[in-house]
């Protein structure tokens, strides 16, 4: 269902917090994603009845806690593919994944492409900081190969994966970048996502300073490079061109690529009037197969 569709309400940022207490390190970078959010729900007048918050494990995966909506904090890496079934279940509502890096290309690696491939009706936001925060500081798929880690004493040997091409290549229908320091774009780019119909993905850089001492907020911003305004966010190439640009040490800031596909729930819906819907289905027969 399009976002246009659901009911709007009528909420300042502030009334989007829940009564939970955020816990992250003073200066996480997180801090800033999560007002963005604040403010993207905000803007669209999201109704919190109308929006289930999932993720699965490490800081960022508490941001659920911390807004008000239906919400679930699932496994390890496993947000994308709970949050797949909970969006075909529950249609009309908007649903929205966060965690990071660690959980979302190394535990659940898994499942990421399969949610771009499926064009699965969802919006997933990844606050990436090069490490795993709630576990103290591991090297993760993103870290830079110089960074020293708990788990890398003497700096990590594998080059770090490039996000944006990930899921460009898997067929996301927005793909989208900011940085933590700049809420209001963050801001822009998660509205754009929740009002995307299909699977939007948002990469944030979120610095990390209790565990992640390389990236901080000035290698951020030294890193991050307005996409230019003509850009024409229709042209897969052109996206890709741009995710390309972190091999010259820059990364492109702003939406890269938008296309409009039909979604997973929209075609199972339409197998589902093309074989006369559930009038022969009865879950009872299934499970007498199953009966010992
Ligand atoms: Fe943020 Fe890092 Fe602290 Fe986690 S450990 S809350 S990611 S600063
Ligand atoms: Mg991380």
């Amino acid at each position: 269902m399009s976002i246009s569709a659901l009911h709007k309400t009528e909420m300042k940022p502030k009334e989007y917090k829940s009564e939970v207490p955020v816990v992250w390190c003073p200066g996480c970078g997180h801090h800033g994603i999560l007002n963005g959010i604040y403010r993207a729900l905000s803007e669209l007048g999201v109704d919190p009845n109308n929006m289930m918050s999932l993720s699965g494990i490490g800081c960022s995966s508490r941001t659920p806690y911390f807004i008000k909506s239906y919400k679930m904090h699932t496994l390890h890496g496993r947000a994308g593919a709970v949050a797949t079934g909970a969006q075909l279940a529950q249609p009309d509502q908007l649903v929205m994944v966060t965690g990071g890096d660690g959980d979302g290309f190394s535990i659940g690696g898994g499942h990421m492409p399969h949610m771009a491939r499926k064009n699965v009706n969802l919006t997933y936001v990844l606050y990436d900081n090069g490490i795993y925060g709630l576990t103290k500081g591991q090297y993760s798929p993103t870290s830079r190969p110089e960074m020293t880690a708990y788990t890398t004493p003497y700096g990590g040997p594998d080059e770090p994966m490039n996000p944006l091409l990930y899921m460009l290549t898997y067929g996301a229908t927005y793909v989208a970048q900011g940085f933590a320091g700049k809420p209001k774009v963050c801001a822009e780019l998660i509205k754009g996502a929740l009002e995307h119909k299909g699977f939007s993905y948002v990469n944030i850089f979120s610095q990390c300073p209790t565990f992640n001492k390389i990236d901080t907020v000035q290698y951020y911003r030294d890193l991050v490079l307005e996409i230019p305004e003509d850009h024409d966010h229709s042209r897969l190439g052109k996206a890709i061109d741009l995710a390309r640009g972190m091999e010259n040490g820059k990364a492109p800031m702003g939406l890269l690529y938008k296309t409009d596909k039909p979604t997973l729930d929209e075609k199972l819906a339409d197998i589902v009037a093309k074989v006369g819907g559930h009038k022969d289905y009865d879950l009872n027969k299934i499970v007498d197969l199953y009966r010992p």
